[in-house]
């Protein structure tokens, strides 16, 4: 019965392994592509690779932190 006493380890590791397998993506505009950036570094521990938005295209999607138009993509 010992082995099972640390339920905590496996919800913890579960947890890192559903993060691994989600896909982040963060819209923001030229003001906080700063801040997208070290929110992901912060979320994923890793670097992300940063994308512009196409703008052509009819979508257009918002910064998450303002009302401005995203123009870039951060993302894994
Ligand atoms: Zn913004």
């Amino acid at each position: 019965m010992e082995k099972f006493r640390s339920p905590n380890y496996a919800t913890i590791k579960m947890k890192k392994k559903m993060k691994e397998n989600t896909q982040m993506k963060i819209f923001c505009c030229q003001e906080h592509v700063e801040l997208g950036i070290d929110v992901f570094v912060d979320e994923e521990e890793t670097f992300p690779s940063l994308n512009t938005v196409d703008n052509s295209s009819n979508l257009s999607t918002d910064c998450e932190y303002c009302q401005n138009k995203a123009a870039y993509i951060v993302s894994n």
